[in-house]
């Protein structure tokens, strides 16, 4: 049997070993050391942030921002509907209430109408400004971030980037992540790289990322006993794994080749087949690191759907999967509030995410190739 063509496996460059031996001929296996800072500083550098702080995950860092920024329980934060859990769950972890806004067809990242329709209505419901916003740039596309934070500094609504999915691409030049008031990012082990499991917060302003390094390492406080006046978290990255982060770091732009290379070769492979859309950049402006490339199947046209073909890919030992279930959708968040335009669940309806790995072979795409064009030429005959 073939080997499995996984969605999107780590890849490693070669140095991230060299890093790691590094901590351990230096003894630094915990918590923090040299690693941890020429991680940090490898990402200001690739994205302009002036501050960066390396965290146990995406999800911490996306908890950090909210509690900087003073989310309390009570309060209300908008956040897309079309993601993941991890960007809507650290709002509950605050106790406050995950405000869902839908999607826009062009990126499938918010809308900027359902944003502004949201706003209105709760200041008109509560009397209250939403407290911040969370916004995602799904699979690696840029959100239509001028309209998107023309809105947010007209009500003077703190922004999060959850720029997970999306370290490596750009808007109008400027990476993704460094627009917002905070943006995060994900080293989780499907990422465009990865430390096995991890994150980082960035921004501009040293007070915010200094708490966030405070609050990460169990607050504590300048004595020579353990004495603590917040509370804090374990929410530092370890050194260890940041020296996968440093090698990861010297290929993040071969990843994002390799993944701009996936794409087009889907596009080759789609070109003449019926009823398949995908998520394009809309214009030069956006910039995708195209970390997973995303299709969608019009049934009618195509006399398939998403889960026939992911079924047929299966059977070739070849994983895919259906695109984020939007969070309005989530029975854990069934009672959520949310403004709604059927974009994001027609997405969830008929997309498929594809195998998009960061070191994918001529071997592999061939496998690929064959069983899509057996697949559709059966069910176009
Ligand atoms: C992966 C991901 C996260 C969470 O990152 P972790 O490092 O796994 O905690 C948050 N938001 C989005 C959109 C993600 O894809």
């Amino acid at each position: 049997m073939n080997h499995r063509i996984f969605l999107s496996p780590p890849h490693m460059g070669g140095n991230e070993q060299k890093y790691i031996q590094e901590a351990f001929d230096s003894n630094y296996i915990a918590p923090l050391g040299k690693n941890v800072e020429e991680f940090e500083k490898s990402i200001c550098q690739y994205t302009g942030a002036q501050e960066c702080v390396a965290l146990s995950s995406g999800t911490a860092a996306l908890h950090l921002a909210l509690i900087i920024l003073g989310v309390k329980a009570g309060n209300e934060v908008l956040c897309s509907s079309f993601t993941f859990c991890a960007s809507a769950n650290p709002i509950v972890y605050q106790g406050a209430k995950p405000i869902f806004v839908d999607s826009e067809k062009d990126t499938w990242n918010m809308c900027p109408d359902q944003l502004e329709r949201a706003i209105e209505d709760r200041i008109a419901k509560t009397g209250r400004t939403p407290k911040a916003i969370i916004l995602v740039h799904l699979y690696g596309m840029p959100a239509q971030m001028d309209k998107i934070m023309t809105i947010a500094e007209r009500y003077q609504i703190p922004v999060i980037e959850d720029a997970a999915e999306a370290l490596g691409s750009t808007y109008l030049g400027q990476d993704l992540g460094t627009f917002g008031d905070f943006g995060v990012f994900s080293f989780n082990g499907n990422k465009i790289i990865t430390t096995s499991g991890g994150g980082a917060l960035v921004c501009d302003n040293k007070k915010w990322a200094d708490r966030a390094r405070f609050l990460s390492t169990q607050a504590r406080d300048a004595a020579p006993y353990y004495q603590h006046t917040a509370i804090g978290f374990n929410y530092r990255m370890s050194n260890v794994l940041a020296g996968i982060g440093r090698g990861q770091m010297e290929i993040l732009d071969d990843h994002v080749s390799v993944c701009r290379s996936n794409y087009q070769f889907y596009k080759d492979l789609f070109k003449d087949v019926a009823g398949i859309s995908f998520l394009d950049e809309p214009d030069e402006i956006y910039r995708s690191n195209f970390w997973l490339t995303t299709i969608l199947i019009d049934e009618k046209a195509a006399g398939f759907n998403n889960y026939d073909l992911m079924e047929a890919l299966d059977k070739a030992n070849i994983e895919s999967r259906p695109l984020w279930k939007p969070m309005h959708l989530q029975p854990f968040f069934a009672s959520a509030e949310a403004y709604l335009n059927g974009v994001s669940e027609f997405l969830f309806n008929c997309g498929i995410c594809l195998p998009s790995g960061k070191n994918m072979t001529e071997e592999e795409r061939k496998r690929i190739r064959d069983c899509v064009e057996a697949f559709v030429a059966e069910k176009q005959a």
